[in-house]
């Protein structure tokens, strides 16, 4: 045997500690670096090498392409001002438990192929389960996205309609059978559409339910479009509810949806993507009123709960049926425990797959419940104190409701009465304080209305920042106001 051209372990001590002292220093300092970054589109491409290195090169020259090129391309999703869409914070916990997956490197598909990473899945997730007050019956898997959960979700539903085979015989195999509808509001994540790409039911497929002027799905129109689709010659199928909407993080009510979907007998998924973990906070249980009816359920753990991403988790009642969709086992892969244990390959599209529960582990063990209840009681209380400075504030005009810590706004200037106008003034309200490189938010389209997005959901995030966030608003506006 050569010489392993691996590092060897002295050398794997010293590059290990710089790498441990690089995250630490790189962690501590975040705060003056720049949350977006002022890049150009192609910049990072062109200062490196356009064809691969002969040679072997050390960790020096590595680090150095490192800290000059690489961090300053990156957009910091730790930053404690990191206020955009929906945040995902890694905690150290998280970043350890990264680096033992990498070390371990199995392959969870089956039992057989790790024991620990399948067992750990099953176990933690019935942690979460109990952390936010899930029903008993529910069981879980963990997936990548919220995406993926959603589209396995789609497929389960599809395989529980009675009488179609899609499964064996594709849609073209299918004669004289109704086409399926699913249904969502207006609201719901782009993902759902998506799902019914990849699940042959086609956009058109797809019904839109429109929503309250709190952004929340109307059941009453939910059922007159289930009624109308049926003399139509559809098949409703399945309902997609959404807890924390992708926009204003609107909670539709899960337990009028659910009457409507066992009446109908149509699988009802929820959607809780970014808002579910923040039912681990007491009194936010209630966010999750009606998910105990619902035939699937996705949270991701790697948005509100300080977990690298990616993780989400799918849970379900009928695991039989989610199994039934996507269970193809050939010859290889079968073994001698196949009756008594857990092998998740047979729960969706993928063979192999990470061990994921290691951080989900590490997390809740780190903070504990204690720790997870703090904190996001922390970000809401946070979101809810800037909800009233914009509202006393008559330069600003929220624009939804605010149940958790997201917030939407625009402002106002006296120069405009109309959307169009100050469509623009926002828009380029938001450039500015976002090219500051302080603070980043991002916007949504509401009634025809451009607005301003604020999400306080970081792991870094504290009272100075989000005061700091304020002021710099207020700042920016009345520049651009007297402009
Ligand atoms: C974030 C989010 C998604 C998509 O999540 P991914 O994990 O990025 O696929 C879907 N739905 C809702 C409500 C979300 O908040």
């Amino acid at each position: 045997m050569g010489k392993n051209i691996d590092m060897d372990s002295s050398d794997f001590l010293k590059t290990g500690y710089r790498f441990i002292d690089w995250i630490n220093g790189y962690l501590t300092n975040l705060e003056n670096l720049p949350v977006l970054p002022g890049v150009k589109p192609g910049e990072i491409k062109r200062s490196l090498p356009q064809s691969p290195p002969e040679q072997p090169e050390n960790f020096d020259q590595i680090i150095s392409d490192l800290n000059e090129i690489i961090v300053p391309g990156v957009t910091h999703w730790n930053h404690p001002k990191f206020m955009a869409y929906f945040n995902s914070t890694s905690s150290s916990a998280g970043i350890f438990a990264e680096l033992l997956s990498a070390a371990f490197n199995t392959n969870g598909m089956l039992w057989k192929t790790n024991p620990a990473s399948t067992e750990l899945e099953e176990l933690t997730l019935n942690w979460l389960k109990e952390l936010l007050g899930l029903p008993e019956d529910f069981w879980g898997i963990i997936y990548d996205l919220a995406s993926n959960s959603t589209m396995h979700a789609i497929i389960a539903a599809r395989e529980n309609v009675e009488g179609y085979s899609i499964r064996e015989k594709g849609f073209g195999g299918v004669k004289n059978m109704p086409r399926l509808r699913l249904y969502a509001s207006e609201q719901a994540h782009s993902s759902v559409d998506k799902s019914a790409i990849l699940a042959g039911i086609g956009l058109e497929g797809v019904r839109k339910i429109p929503v309250d002027d709190q952004f929340k799905m109307i059941p009453s129109e939910l059922e007159k479009a289930i009624a109308e689709d049926k003399k139509n010659g559809w098949l409703p199928f399945c309902v997609v509810a959404t807890i924390g909407t992708t926009s204003t993080t609107s909670i539709d009510p899960v337990n009028e949806i659910a009457e409507i979907t066992q009446k109908e007998n149509i699988w009802l998924h929820v959607d809780a993507a970014h808002a579910g973990i923040a039912a681990i906070v007491p009194e936010m249980r209630n966010i999750l009123n009606g998910c105990e009816h619902a035939d699937s359920f996705v949270v991701n753990p790697h948005k509100w709960m300080f977990i690298p991403i990616d993780i989400s988790v799918l849970f379900t009642r009928k695991k039989e049926v989610l199994k039934q969709a996507f269970s193809l086992v050939h010859e290889y892969l079968k073994t001698d425990e196949d009756d008594e244990v857990t092998n998740f390959m047979d729960y969706g599209i993928q063979l192999g797959r990470r061990f994921r529960a290691l951080k989900l582990w590490f997390v809740i063990r780190y903070f504990g419940r204690e720790g997870l209840i703090k904190l996001i009681r922390e970000h809401i209380r946070l979101a809810q104190e800037l909800k009233n400075h914009i509202d006393e504030n008559p330069n600003f005009e929220r624009l939804a409701p605010v149940p958790l810590s997201t917030i939407c706004f625009r402002t106002l200037n006296p120069n405009f009465s109309d959307d169009e106008g100050l469509n623009k003034f926002n828009k380029d309200l938001l450039a500015k304080i976002n090219d500051s490189g302080e603070l980043f938010l991002s916007h949504t389209i509401l009634n025809g209305k451009f607005t301003i997005r604020i999400t306080i959901s970081g792991l870094r995030t504290e009272q100075r920042h989000v005061q700091e966030a304020w002021e710099l608003i207020d700042k920016e506006y009345k520049i651009l106001v007297n402009t």
